[in-house]
């Protein structure tokens, strides 16, 4: 119980069902007994932990809101927004593998998938049995995914594939990816990669200073035979990864107000604890400033996220509300991230403390599933009616 008490400023637990809460605990629990004790090592080393698959699966952390008969867990959007809170508590590269299989790569299959494609597929990748990943951006392509160039040609009776992917998450230990590419008629498709396919390799992206515990790579695909029945028959046009992405980047919103909250319990405590000129900090009013505008924040983001989460459940939710609040969340973590550095002093920049840990993999969290100018930028359109990003 020192580890992860849960800021609460508003009451909010109280809009929660009984449900919520107990799905709270057992992954905050997890967390703690299966993530935090090795996460600085994994994270030191820059390894992907591939056992906390099948566990994040015991847990039902993959693939929340698919129904129960695909081997989901059938749960709400809200219940889904505190697993995602509670895994990025623990870390964002735990909370980022369980966002890709989840929403990237079993919410297509779900959602544009074969009855045969969902029965294959779905209830191992909710196991954690075979491991998933969703390719997307390309070298030359990031904010702007609308110019792929990765291409799809039919040969009668299957598909070549060429190109190359970038920046994708969990690709160096995938089993299969979700793979968009654009057809003859340069529409964006979107099919089942396998690994093991002729031509088809995943090199490991190596170096990153920033969700170091996620294995990140590139999907490189050199006249890859893709069978006809591996073709997601129901996605046509960049509205289908976009879909994706708009239940993944839901996700980010609660997790990054998980990250914010560990950054924010920490400083809180060694704040009381440590005694400079005769006293706690925490009796500073500098210091105290941080602390309230934390708790501030955090207290916002929770209303915000748990608003959405209702929207979501309700199917009311839009695309640029969840642009609003996934650039929100990324905003005030990142930031309490840094003030929580600061109060921890010297100690900040060490691995005792997960806080540097948090600040750094926030770094990618406020850049992928769009950037923070990107949704900005959808936001503004949204209000204005312009479009100021093409
Ligand atoms: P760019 O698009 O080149 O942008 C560079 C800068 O220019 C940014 O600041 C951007 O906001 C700004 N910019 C671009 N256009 C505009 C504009 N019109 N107006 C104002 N500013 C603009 N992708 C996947 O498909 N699958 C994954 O699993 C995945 N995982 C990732 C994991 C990590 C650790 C990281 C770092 C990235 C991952 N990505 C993944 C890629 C991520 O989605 C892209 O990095 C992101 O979309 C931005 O693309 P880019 O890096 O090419 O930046």
């Amino acid at each position: 119980t020192d580890l992860f008490q849960s800021p609460d400023y508003f009451q909010i637990d109280d809009l929660l069902s009984e449900e919520h809460k107990w799905i709270r605990e057992s992954v905050r629990q997890w967390v703690k007994k299966a993530v935090s004790p090795i996460i600085e090592d994994c994270c030191q080393r820059a390894v992907f932990h591939k056992e906390w698959f099948p566990q994040m699966g015991e847990l039902g952390c993959l693939g929340p809101t698919i129904p129960q008969e695909y081997g989901g867990s059938g749960l709400d959007e809200i219940a889904y927004g505190l697993m995602m809170q509670e895994l990025e508590r623990g870390d964002s590269a735990v909370r980022s593998a369980a966002s890709v299989q989840g929403s990237l790569v079993m919410f297509p299959i779900f959602t544009y998938g074969s009855e045969a494609q969902k029965r294959k597929y779905l209830p191992a990748l909710a196991k954690g049995e075979i491991i998933g990943c969703f390719g997307l951006t390309e070298p030359d392509h990031g904010s702007n995914p609308a110019g792929m160039t990765t291409r799809l040609t039919d040969q009668g009776d299957y598909f070549i594939l060429n190109g190359s992917k970038m920046w994708i998450s969990n690709a160096p230990v995938a089993d299969i990816a979700i793979v968009w590419a654009k057809d003859e008629q340069d529409q964006i498709r979107g099919v089942i990669v396998e690994r093991g396919m002729e031509g088809f390799s995943t090199p490991e992206t190596k170096g990153k200073w920033s969700l170091r515990a996620s294995a990140t790579g590139e999907l490189v695909f050199d006249q890859v035979k893709i069978p006809k029945e591996n073709l997601l028959p129901e996605a046509r046009g960049l509205k289908a990864p976009l879909s994706c992405l708009s239940s993944a980047r839901y996700g980010i919103a609660w997790g990054a107000v998980g990250a914010a909250m560990d950054c924010y319990d920490t400083a809180l405590r060694y704040a009381k604890e440590r005694k400079q000129f005769g006293k706690p900090i925490a009796g500073f009013q500098l210091i105290q400033k941080k602390l309230a505008e934390m708790i501030t924040e955090i207290t916002k983001a929770q209303l915000l996220n748990w608003r959405l989460g209702t929207l979501k459940n309700a199917h009311k939710a839009t695309p640029a509300q969840i642009s609003m609040a996934k650039r929100n969340a990324c905003e005030i973590a990142a930031r309490i991230a840094r003030d929580a550095r600061q109060i921890l002093g010297a100690m900040g920049i060490t691995g005792e403390y997960p806080v540097m840990r948090h600040l750094m993999n926030l770094e990618s969290v406020i850049t992928y599933e769009g950037t923070h100018e990107i949704h900005l930028l959808i936001t503004g359109e949204d209000i204005t009616g312009i479009n100021a990003f093409v």
